[in-house]
């Protein structure tokens, strides 16, 4: 059966029994703890947790997941993908543990001519929480199986929590028996209370549900953990792996030769020439290139893209190890434009997004691809000389340092150093390079926990949440409210009052301060009350639905309790509605002059500026940065009208509204905000003008380089924008000013003035050079006779290098024709010697040679040089000595001739 229709069939199971159906949320979760959608559950959590009221009892969904963790399982198990899709159901208040169990195992085990899976009952394996006689009793009922066939398994395996206070409970698995050449036989009734490692690739897990009952006020760990009560209502959330069902379904050994993934093993047999199932380790190199390709272009399919920490890290990697995978495979081309498009078309039948946006998600791809090459060959080179080095000085073992240093500055993996360390015979110091990577590491750590300030621990908030619910957020509405103090912080932890001077963190139970989200900041403003003012610093949201004002007491004493008065910055406000605005306007411009390829991958405004980050390669030229910004003033002239609207997520695409940065379709509607109709429509909850021509002016002030494959444009909006073509205005006013001329004369004036500045130059060299020449006559005519030779010695103060070999040139030929000459002329100018020797035909056949004469005055001078036997130059540091010099050259010439 093929994965398209074990995704069909699970949702017509569950669409059949209620549930309503629910697409998958973007990979880029909007949660400050997760990375990625890891879990079928994520986008539900505002349900699970309390904070939102669900729109339906039951859902079900088909959600993209991406396990970081799992990344070192790759091609090793054979189950674990960083990418995989987990199919799943949920049960908000309504059904059970029975229900869920009835559901699951009906689907599972219905015959597939029926619509179900058609898995063999007797190879199927419940597993429970050890001593959930509940479900055991439930599993017995409804499958028909004895008590022995369930396996008890301890918290580890079986207990599901957040890993925070808040709800948890007993899971149970549908673990499949794939028989012994997967693993040791095994008794179900004694297995446990930990599942073998040894048995895990035997007893395939394919599905987790989770009876989610139990209120926890703390958790220590996965099986340590406190129970405070029960949770007023029952949940069911529960994941079934796709690629997992799909390996049993297909006939397969494992998660990478189903058929949504096995096509791009294929080609790379092709591109390698090596085949699939030969060798072991060629075997995990294979299914890692199959998973990683996969998994970046999802990611990138989601708006990641490549970078140096975060997200963009883990992509970064993923391209990498896929790219290397296929290296050691023995493929040093180009690999990426020949697998990713074979993963696309199988992933594209499910998710179209990856065909319309192909040319972005590609360019991004085969740009990483191309800078990692560069990467390789520059360290290579480098652990080539590294490796020159040890031998040479007879050593066998490469440094810890130099492995750090090749992947500290080169991004060079270990592995790959390791391996190319072994291929010249050497060994590589792994523990000096664990050592300084810790080091890092630790560093990294510290840097973080230094930054993480009052809003890295979220218990705190949590508990202000449990007690008053959502704040009333009144920013779309209104400037000013009056309020109600619901809590003060100081430090993250409560306290009862907030002096004068002092700096804390305030929640009121309405307010119409912007939390800084979206690229907005947060809105600057005054809180007053009865004989106090406070000033809002910073506003955040640091947990869904609770806005929490960081706030610096300028009079007064606030307690809780107290009416306040909460008052946006009108000014600030302004200017951030036009900035954000203005980031629409330049995004949608953008496109217009680069095509839709160009994508936001990141925005930051505060009033009167704006950045915007986009996918792109190369630099724009100034004509590209001039259209943009032309088509961005022609959208204020026109005035578009802009609004917003909200809408299911699913609308907004059919709108073409762009979606990319961890807006999560959580089943409610989404916010749209369109500029001049369907000409810019993006996901958005910032706030916004109303009309175009409000953002008074959009002047972009730069395009610069932020990393491989992104570029940055930055602008000015409103009166910040008006003062910076003010200063521009007042230098032009400033350069008319000064030359006496018209401001579209400028240009041509200042060309004129630098041209003939040039040409002044010229001259005065000419002129140098004349006046130095003119001497050359002289020189020539005074010349000394030793022997048969005609020597000129002579020194020219004042005369640097290229002016010094001019005439030194220029008295060689006019010594007479026929005789013997040399000239040497030292010339010092600016603390710097310089010496020229030239000697002609005759000269030479008498074995006299200016690079010879050159070593010898060299010394002297404090410098060194030479050349050959007609012309040469050297120079020094040391005049004191010119004199000696040109007597030593003469008498050298005497020796040579005489002697
Ligand atoms: P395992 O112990 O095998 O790693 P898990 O306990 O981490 O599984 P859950 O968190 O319970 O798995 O996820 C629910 C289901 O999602 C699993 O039963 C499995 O079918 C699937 N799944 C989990 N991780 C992966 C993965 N890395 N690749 C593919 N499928 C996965
Ligand atoms: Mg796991």
């Amino acid at each position: 059966m093929d994965t398209a229709e074990i995704r069909r069939r699970f949702l017509a199971h569950f669409e059949a029994a209620g549930h309503a159906v629910v697409p998958s949320a973007s990979l880029l979760a909007d949660d400050p703890n997760l990375l990625f959608v890891n879990a079928g559950m994520v986008p539900f959590k505002p349900y699970f947790l309390g904070q939102e009221t669900p729109p339906y009892d039951r859902a079900t969904s088909i959600q993209k997941c991406v396990r970081t963790p799992d990344i070192e399982d790759v091609g090793k198990t054979t189950r674990h993908g960083t990418f995989f899709e987990m199919c799943g159901n949920f049960s908000f208040g309504d059904y059970f543990k029975r229900g869920a169990i009835e559901l699951a195992w009906d689907l599972i085990t219905k015959p597939v001519a029926d619509g179900g899976y058609g898995l063999e009952a007797d190879r199927l394996y419940p597993s429970v929480l050890v001593g959930d006689e509940e479900a055991i009793g439930h599993w017995m009922e409804v499958t028909g199986l004895p008590r022995e066939r369930i396996v008890q398994l301890g918290p580890k395996e079986n207990y599901w929590s957040m890993g925070v206070p808040g709800p948890g409970g007993p899971c149970s698995e549908i673990l499949y028996d794939r028989g012994p050449e997967w693993g040791p036989d095994f008794d179900p009734a004694t297995l446990g209370p930990d599942m073998p490692v040894k048995l895990e690739d035997r007893l395939l897990e394919i599905w987790n549900l989770v009876f989610m009952q139990d209120e926890l006020s703390a958790v220590r760990s996965k099986s340590d953990f406190d129970i405070s009560g029960s949770l007023p209502k029952k949940n069911i959330d529960t994941g079934m792996g796709l690629d997992r069902v799909a390996l049993l379904l297909q006939g397969k050994a494992n998660m990478y030769e189903i058929d949504v993934v096995y096509p791009v093993i294929a080609k790379a047999e092709q591109l390698t020439g090596k085949t699939y199932g030969a060798d072991h380790d060629d075997d995990v190199r294979f299914r890692v290139v199959a998973d990683h390709v996969r998994s970046s272009m999802m990611l990138i399919g989601d708006g990641v893209t490549p970078g140096n920490d975060g997200r963009g890290y883990v992509l970064r990697r993923l391209l990498r190890r896929a790219v290397r995978s296929m290296r050691l495979l023995g493929c040093e081309d180009r690999v990426l434009p020949e697998l990713m498009p074979i993963s696309r078309d199988k992933m594209g039948e499910t998710y179209d997004n990856l065909v319309i946006d192909w040319p972005r998600i590609s360019q991004v791809a085969y740009a990483e691809e191309d800078a990692f090459r560069k990467t390789l060959q520059a360290g290579t080179q480098i652990f080539d000389s590294a490796a020159s080095e040890v031998k040479t000085s007879g050593g066998t073992t490469l440094s810890g340092e130099r492995a750090f240093a090749l992947h500290d500055t080169y991004g060079f993996p270990i592995d790959l150093t390791l391996e190319m360390a072994a291929e010249q015979g050497l060994a590589v110091d792994e523990v000096g390079f664990r050592g300084l990577m810790a080091e890092q590491r630790e560093r990294a750590k510290a840097d973080a926990r230094a930054k993480k300030g009052a809003h890295g621990d979220t218990a705190a908030y949590r508990a202000i949440f449990d007690e008053s619910g959502p704040t009333e957020w009144l920013a779309y509405e209104t400037l000013e409210t009056e309020s109600r103090p619901l809590a003060l912080l100081s430090g993250g932890s409560p306290v009862s009052r907030l002096g004068e001077g002092e700096v804390g963190e305030l929640v009121l139970d309405r307010t119409p301060f912007y939390a800084e989200s979206g690229g907005q900041v947060a809105d600057a403003g005054t809180i007053v009350f009865d004989g106090g003012r406070l000033e809002v610093l910073d506003v955040q949201r640091p947990i869904k639905g609770l806005v929490v004002h960081q706030v610096r007491v300028l009079e007064g004493e606030l307690d809780p309790g107290r009416e306040v008065h909460a008052r946006v910055d009108p000014e600030w406000r302004t200017g951030a509605r036009q900035a954000h605005s203005g980031t629409h306007v330049v995004h949608a411009a953008l496109r217009e002059v680069l095509g839709p390829t160009a994508l936001q991958s990141g925005s930051y405004n505060r009033p009167g500026y704006l950045r915007l980050d986009f996918g792109w390669t190369q630099a724009l030229s100034p004509e590209q940065v001039r259209d943009i910004e032309l088509v961005s003033q022609q959208a204020l002239r026109a005035d578009l009208p802009v609004s917003w609207d909200y809408m299911t997520l699913e609308q907004a695409k059919e709108w073409g509204a762009i979606a990319l940065f961890g807006e999560t379709s959580d089943n409610t509607k989404v916010r749209v905000v369109e500029i001049g109709g369907p000409w810019s429509r993006e996901l958005c909850g910032g706030t916004h003008v109303s009309h175009a021509s409000q953002i008074g002016t959009v002047v972009v002030t730069g395009e610069t380089s932020v990393g491989s494959g992104n570029r940055r444009i930055e602008a000015l909006t409103g009166v910040e924008g008006f003062g910076y073509l003010a200063r521009e205005r007042d230098v032009v006013a400033q350069l008319t000013g000064l030359l006496k001329t018209q401001p579209d004369d400028l240009v041509g004036r200042v060309q004129g003035l630098t041209e003939r500045l040039r040409a002044a130059e010229k001259e005065l060299e000419k002129a140098r050079l004349a006046q130095l020449l003119g001497a050359s006559a002289e020189l020539a005519a005074g010349a000394t006779q030793v022997g048969p030779v005609k020597v000129v010695a002579h020194r020219a103060d004042g005369a640097a290098g290229g002016d010094v070999r001019n005439l030194a040139m220029d008295v060689r030929g006019r010594l007479p024709q026929g005789e013997p000459g040399v000239v040497v002329i030292i010339g010092q100018a600016d603390g710097k010697v310089s010496v020229v020797a030239a000697t002609n035909d005759e000269a030479r056949a008498r074995g006299l040679s200016a690079g010879e004469l050159v070593r010898t005055v060299g010394p002297l001078l404090g410098g060194k040089g030479g050349g050959k036997d007609d012309v040469a130059q050297g120079g020094g540091t040391d005049a004191s000595r010119i004199d000696e010099a040109l007597a030593l050259v003469t008498r050298e010439v005497a020796e040579k001739v005489q002697g």
